[in-house]
């Protein structure tokens, strides 16, 4: 497998004849479960909890699209641009039990899977190769969910992914021109209107967006300034509950919705070695603003405009958190 760059949107696909891909893993019994017998390259674990040896963990993916070791080798190809897919792929293994999900289990459990998951991104952006860290989860069949066990997964890449880069580049020209980070006045108009707001708890906000993806697309965000998840989520342990149970109790909603959903986290990257040409650099913890998005697949309403060229959203964001308000989710 090797990464090419799109010359002309700019952005990097990972692409070649992947054996692995020629046909359904075989199903065995969980390689994830605490008592599983499977031994896994065990990179971070998160302290105890009472009756289990570890809360949440991070092992090394079992078919990795990116590895850690040799060099990007990025060269030219006449016009094109290409490089090996060097980074690292993990997976987070949320809680030891098969059945205690981000919708299901303590705000304790998941406020440890969030350290973990703080810890891993602060770590991958010590290594100077790495310009982002990817945390995602995918969850349903027709999200392309890869394991039963609760689990998401983290890429960390020599690239930042297209659309946290339109992110980057947008939030920076909201800023050149008014000297506010876009996001804080979304946040602003969003409380005032109160038309979009699903919950604020603590210093978080849940909103369905103004201009949705797709129906029920939820974003969770501090509702104080920060550019960086991982700073947050790892100094204070107030907030990463306060954090916990907004995730938990918004996920709850969405699946009266859908059981299926991605959920991304978008924070800033690294800026240990800012490139010379990429202006973003420069200002990227005043004008962005780290948040999750949560994706609901739909698919009763997934009508595909024009293969998602423009996106289609049959349901208003304004109906959506109706529904979403109003669901109801066990406390
Ligand atoms: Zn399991
Ligand atoms: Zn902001
Ligand atoms: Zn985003």
């Amino acid at each position: 497998m090797e990464l090419r760059k799109d010359p002309i949107t700019r952005s990097w696909v990972i692409t070649g004849d992947d054996p692995a891909e020629s046909g359904p893993r075989p199903e065995s019994a969980c390689r994830f479960c605490a008592d599983a017998a499977y031994s896994h390259q065990v990179i971070a674990v998160t302290p105890n909890t009472p009756g289990a040896a570890w809360s949440a963990r991070s092992v090394v993916h079992p078919t990795p699209l990116y590895h850690i070791e040799g060099e990007p080798g990025r060269r030219g190809d006449g016009i094109y641009d290409r490089m090996h897919s060097v980074g690292a792929h993990e997976v987070l293994i949320e809680n030891p039990r098969h059945d205690r999900h981000l919708w299901n289990a303590s705000d304790e459990e998941i406020a440890h899977f969030l350290r973990l998951a703080a810890e891993r991104i602060l770590d991958l952006k010590r290594d100077p190769r790495i310009k982002y860290v990817s945390l995602f989860k995918d969850y349903g069949k027709n999200a392309g969910q890869e394991f039963g066990h609760p689990t998401s997964q983290i890429t960390a890449t020599m690239f930042v992914p297209r659309r946290v880069l339109y992110e980057l580049r947008a939030g920076r020209e909201y800023f050149v021109s008014k000297e506010r980070c876009v996001f804080c006045d979304i946040i602003q108009q969003e409380e005032r209107q109160a038309q979009r707001v699903i919950e604020a708890r603590g210093d978080y906000l849940a909103v369905c967006p103004y201009a949705p993806r797709v129906p029920y697309e939820t974003w969770i965000l501090p509702r104080n300034h920060d550019a960086s998840f991982e700073r947050t989520g790892l100094n204070k342990p107030g907030l990463r509950m306060n954090l916990a149970a907004l995730l938990r109790r918004t996920l709850q909603r969405v699946r009266t919705i859908t059981e299926e959903f991605h959920l991304v986290l978008h924070t800033s990257p690294s800026s240990l070695h800012p490139s010379k040409n990429l202006g973003y650099w420069k200002t990227i913890d005043d004008d962005y603003h780290w948040h999750i998005e949560i994706l609901p697949v739909v698919t009763s309403k997934a009508r595909s405009y024009t293969f998602k060229e423009v996106y289609y959203s049959p349901v208003s964001s304004e109906t959506a958190v109706k529904q979403l308000r109003a669901a109801k989710i066990d406390g």
